[in-house]
């Protein structure tokens, strides 16, 4: 660690140079959103292999994904046999109430494409499972 490595962070959990750093980071980051968006299940290492980097460092893009600066995506984790973990990334969800599919627009809303912010079940907005199962 040396001072510059203490500067603005920007990307969470990695402590970096932003003038060295940002275009590698951001670059990845897209790299990892490209691979994953909408594609299904994947595992850190698989990912790893498909975007380069680490696997800590796809990880830490796979938080990112979630945060709103970045995009807000769903981003879904299940445990599978022996401790591996699989993680799925979608701009879609599904209502826990409705089983509407359901589009995240930001701070914690979610809607659907034809009635705006309804849910049809419970005339509330729509809620997504926390387990993030749809
Ligand atoms: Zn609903």
């Amino acid at each position: 660690m040396n001072n510059l490595s203490r500067r603005q962070q920007h990307f969470d959990g990695v402590t970096y140079q932003p003038r060295l750093d940002f275009e590698r980071l951001s670059n990845q980051l897209e790299r990892v959103k490209a691979a994953t968006l909408d594609t299904g299940w994947w595992t850190v290492p698989a990912l790893t292999l498909a975007v380069g980097g680490s696997e800590t460092s796809v990880s830490a893009r796979l938080r990112d994904l979630r945060k709103q600066k970045f995009g807000g995506y769903h981003v879904e984790s299940r445990r599978v046999k022996g401790g591996v973990w699989h993680y799925r990334v979608s701009k879609f969800a599904r209502c826990i109430d409705c089983k509407q599919q359901i589009k995240h627009v930001g701070n914690n809303v979610w809607v659907d494409d034809t009635d705006g912010d309804c849910c049809f079940e419970t005339n509330e907005i729509h809620r997504l499972n926390k387990k993030g199962d749809v």
